[in-house]
């Protein structure tokens, strides 16, 4: 296999949807250039598609994909949640990959109809709970306070936090939000849900180091090999996962788009388990 398969398809697992959007950052655009270079580095030659608990991935019967959608400012709302419902819709898991945080706000709604009492565990340098942020309360800086306020996800869990500051510290105590910062880190691992797991997966949860192509570097974070043990060791019925904020633009090594393809192989590897 050297691409996936497109969507329908009788017998699948998990649908995909690339979304080629970066018109909600605040600060550097490029994560529209994400689902592109994420679907060639998860086929690249220098590395294979099994995954680490040894399951092969390169056979029929697991993915369907939908594509890239790359819609405009006003349309990626609807656009986005029409694209990952109709996966839901079709009984399919659902991983959907590139775009700027503001797209998780319209997958969490599309995944939180087909199941009711979602939790999310959200990875992220940033906590992303501004009630408003230089005026545009749908940016990358607010997802997680129009999910809470909502009423989309029964519990918050977020893990990688190192930019926390007062407002967004008052807005997670608002909503119950369980903040793991990276100053007690080591508490991220052997997190329990009990109910049906989103996973979104913020690129800068990881230290710069380990994945410099993101708009925000922010010193400090997670190794790849900490976030995918966090991943590795979940208990929980993982309904829908994203993978966001990877900046093309700020990855002239390309060692950030091969982390992204090995983090997606690694959370395939538990929505099948
Ligand atoms: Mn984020
Ligand atoms: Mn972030």
């Amino acid at each position: 296999m050297n691409k996936f398969p497109p969507f329908p398809q009788d017998k699948a697992r998990l649908g995909l949807l690339g979304v080629a959007f970066d018109e909600n950052s605040s600060y550097k655009r490029g994560p529209a250039l994400a689902p592109q270079k994420i679907r060639e580095a998860f086929f690249c030659d220098s590395s294979n598609l099994w995954t680490e608990n040894e399951t092969f991935i390169g056979v029929d019967g697991i993915f369907a994909d939908i594509g890239d959608i790359s819609p405009g400012q006003a349309d990626m709302p609807i656009e986005t949640e029409h694209a990952a419902s109709q996966l839901h819709k079709a009984g399919l898991k659902v991983i959907a990959f590139g775009g700027d945080h503001s797209v998780t706000y319209p997958l969490v709604k599309a995944a939180a109809k087909f199941h009711p009492a979602l939790s999310i565990l959200h990875f992220d340098a940033h906590p992303d709970l501004y009630d408003n942020f230089e005026n545009n309360p749908y940016s990358h800086a607010s997802p997680f306070a129009r999910i809470m306020e909502s009423g989309l996800a029964k519990r918050l869990v977020q893990v990688g936090i190192r930019t926390i500051n007062g407002h967004q510290r008052e807005q997670a105590d608002r909503f119950g939000v369980e903040v793991l910062t990276m100053h007690n880190w080591r508490d991220v691992f052997n997190i329990h849900f009990d109910s049906p797991l989103y996973i979104t997966f913020d690129m800068d949860c990881l230290d710069p180091a380990f994945a410099p192509g993101i708009s925000h570097r922010e010193p400090g974070g997670l190794s790849t090999r900490e976030a995918l043990s966090v991943i590795q060791s979940l208990r929980a019925n993982i309904v829908a996962a994203d993978l966001v904020e990877f900046n093309p633009a700020q990855d002239p090594s390309s060692i950030t788009e091969m982390v992204c393809a090995k983090i997606f192989k690694e959370i395939v590897a538990r929505m099948l388990a």
